[in-house]
């Protein structure tokens, strides 16, 4: 099982900070609406591999297809580069052609190839390989949301037809009920990553997405873990462990 951690860091590296207009009281809100706070300490299992993005998804997000024909959320200026904040304003200054390739190589493709490794190693080691899609969303849609509709469940399962088989869904699905928490299976989003190389062509490549709502675990405005944080972790613990059970006997 591998672990991707694509959006939990909050990091802009002091040579790609001019890119962003935002004064820094701006870019701290923006980063707090936009940032997955603390999904690399919520999601982890012992043994597991896990490859989390370094950067934060506002210079670069890997979740997103690299053309932007294929990538709906390019429409609202969030495509692989984003050009706008959560709330439609100028994210970014333009960038030169030489800027958005190194963007790519540096880090994109970087990220990427760190992926195809690890699910290409779990391949040769057991003949199959479970990414799990690790992710955290706000309470309230954020106006770039496409799905607008509330109130918002407490865990989203993101799932891909070709990837997801049925009963990894039932089990996750079964697992979070039984502990008292609501479930929306590809609501409020949907889908789960699969490395290109592998996409729509591979089943013994198996992908979730799981995502947990942020009220569950911070104050969404200020951006610090609440006192639920443990109890929380403890449940996507337990969750990871039981899909990770699962995953190895069948
Ligand atoms: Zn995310």
């Amino acid at each position: 099982m591998i672990l991707h951690i694509p959006h939990s860091s909050r990091a802009i590296p002091d040579n790609l900070r001019d890119q962003i207009v935002l004064s820094d009281e701006d870019l701290s809100t923006e980063l707090t609406l936009m940032t997955d706070a603390f999904t690399d300490e919520l999601f982890c299992l012992p043994e597991t591999a896990i490859v989390r993005f370094p950067i934060s998804r506002l210079l670069v997000d890997v979740e997103r297809f690299l053309d932007d024909v294929e990538e709906p959320m390019s429409k609202v200026g969030m495509g692989v580069i984003y050009t706008r904040t959560a709330f439609g304003n100028t994210l970014r200054r333009p960038l030169e052609a030489y800027e958005i390739r190194n963007l790519l190589l540096e880090y994109y493709e970087l990220h990427h190839r760190k992926m195809l490794a690890e699910v290409t190693n779990e391949l040769e080691k057991h003949g199959k390989a479970l990414i799990v899609d690790c992710h955290s969303f706000p309470s309230h849609p954020l106006p770039c949301d496409m799905d607008q509709s509330v109130p918002r469940p407490d865990f989203c399962i993101g799932t891909d037809s070709f990837h997801t088989p049925k009963e990894l869904i039932q089990i996750t699905e079964r697992t979070l009920k039984g502990s008292g928490y609501s479930v929306g299976i590809d609501w409020p989003y949907s889908g789960s990553l699969v490395p290109m190389a592998y996409y729509k062509r591979d089943h013994r490549v198996a992908s979730i997405m799981i995502e947990v709502n942020r009220r569950l675990y911070m104050d969404e405005l200020t951006g610090a873990k609440n006192n639920r944080f443990d109890v929380i972790k403890g449940v996507i613990q337990t969750l990871l462990a039981v899909i990770d059970e699962f995953w190895r006997e069948n």
